[in-house]
């Protein structure tokens, strides 16, 4: 096995478990290790550190896979990290909300790189990283026999891949293939999943917990629902008594998927609109004609990709948020999110806050939301924690 030596002072965060050595941090390479291969990380003086995969193209050169020097990584190894991860996932209860859910969450689930999302009899996986490409086979093989699912499919079209010079993998792994579109159950609604051309694995699984959430405080209320996608929010709030929502996103076949959601759950299709068009525009279109609503979720993609996008992510986030603010009925509910990773809490609800006063409205957060519980956040990982959201309710 080859050796990956760090430099002075650099191991510090490997004593606290964080499981990333950047490329800065590596001294030198013993040995010729390949794309994905395990590796031993050193100290300076020779202490073994911990075990990892081998990431020659990444800035993150080598991810962790353990931190104890007895623990092999082998097939078997895959086994027991997969057991461990879906058996957290019974321990929080989750199959009694939904038959979708998260049930490996990467390095927090001590499996840098892989992604494992189950929609009712199907597993959808993403391989991210050098490393998790490397033992696709054990983990399928071990997904088939610790899962009674049919058929396991792959998610590999993620842009973080050629970061790690992967280039995307698409298609089924094993079992079934999966049908056009998959009908999962959470909280008593229904919704159908394209996982083949979603996004990310066909469904926003992270904001199961928001939508309960949202539910309970939707009714007899006239709801927007922006950056829709197939309209998850508006379902949850049609359960919750809505009087009616009004999808807008950019993508047409998202909003095809969401026209459909409302007919399988029984609504009357009249009760929610479908409007293909961009928020920014949309917005200003609804503050000019003097459009209201009671009640309005913002849950934008990803504004800040890098560290040099957070000043022009905040001025988006703000933008949306002002106008939203100034559409709102008095005593309406803002949904507010943001899955930047990078815009942090505080400097959201700095931006929430300035949309607000200059809106001119009055508001005061009655919830801090985050991604549901199937998304954990390994306290040695802080980074896992990407999505952010307040409820305020606005004077
Ligand atoms: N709220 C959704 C997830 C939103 S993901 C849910 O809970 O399922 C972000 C969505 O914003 C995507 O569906 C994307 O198509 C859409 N989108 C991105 N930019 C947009 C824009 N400028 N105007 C409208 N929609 C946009």
């Amino acid at each position: 096995m080859a050796d990956v030596i760090l430099k002075g002072s650099r191991e510090k965060s490997l004593t606290r478990h964080h499981p990333w050595v950047f490329s800065g941090a590596v001294d030198t390479v013993r040995g010729k290790p390949g794309r994905g291969e395990t590796v031993d990380i050193l100290s300076p003086d020779g202490r073994w550190l911990a075990r990892g995969a081998y990431s020659p193209e990444s800035q993150i050169r080598v991810r962790v896979w353990t931190f104890d020097p007895e623990e092999e990584v082998s097939a078997g190894f895959f086994g027991l990290r997969l057991s461990r991860s879906i058996e957290s996932r019974r321990a929080i209860g989750i199959e009694q909300a939904a038959d979708a859910f998260r049930l490996v969450n990467s390095e927090s689930d001590g499996l840098p790189g892989l992604i494992v999302d189950r929609y009712d009899r199907f597993l959808v996986c993403q391989f991210l990283t050098a490393g998790a490409e490397r033992w696709k086979d054990a983990v399928v093989s071990w997904l088939e026999r610790l899962t009674a699912c049919t058929g396991i499919y792959e998610r590999s079209d993620a842009d973080v891949r050629a970061k790690e010079g992967l280039p995307p993998s698409v298609g089924r792994l094993s079992g079934e293939e999966p049908p056009e579109v998959i009908e999962i159950h959470e909280h008593g609604c229904r919704y159908l999943v394209d996982v083949r051309h979603g996004h990310k694995t066909g469904f926003y699984l992270d904001q199961r917990d928001n939508r309960a959430c949202l539910a309970r405080y939707a009714s007899g209320r006239d709801v927007l629902n922006c950056f829709s996608y197939t309209g998850g929010f508006s379902i949850a709030a049609l359960k919750g008594g809505a009087s009616h929502a009004v999808n807008v996103d950019s993508s047409g076949s998202a909003l095809g998927l969401a026209a459909r959601n409302v007919l399988i759950n029984g609504f009357d299709p009249g009760s929610v609109e479908n409007i293909e068009a961009d928020v920014f525009t949309l917005l200003r279109r609804f503050r000019d004609s003097r459009r209201s609503f009671d009640l309005i979720v913002l849950d934008p993609p990803k504004f800040a990709e890098s560290k040099g996008q957070i000043m022009r992510a905040s001025r988006g986030y703000k933008d949306i948020n002002l106008l939203a603010l100034k559409i709102l009925k008095p005593g309406g509910i803002l949904f507010t999110f943001s899955c930047s990773g990078l815009i942090e809490r505080d400097l959201f609800q700095k931006i929430v806050s300035d949309a607000a006063l200059d809106a001119g409205r009055e508001a005061s957060i009655i919830h801090w939301l985050t991604q549901s519980s199937d998304h954990p956040v390994s306290l040695n990982f802080p980074e896992a924690s990407y999505l952010k959201g307040l409820v305020c309710l606005v004077k």
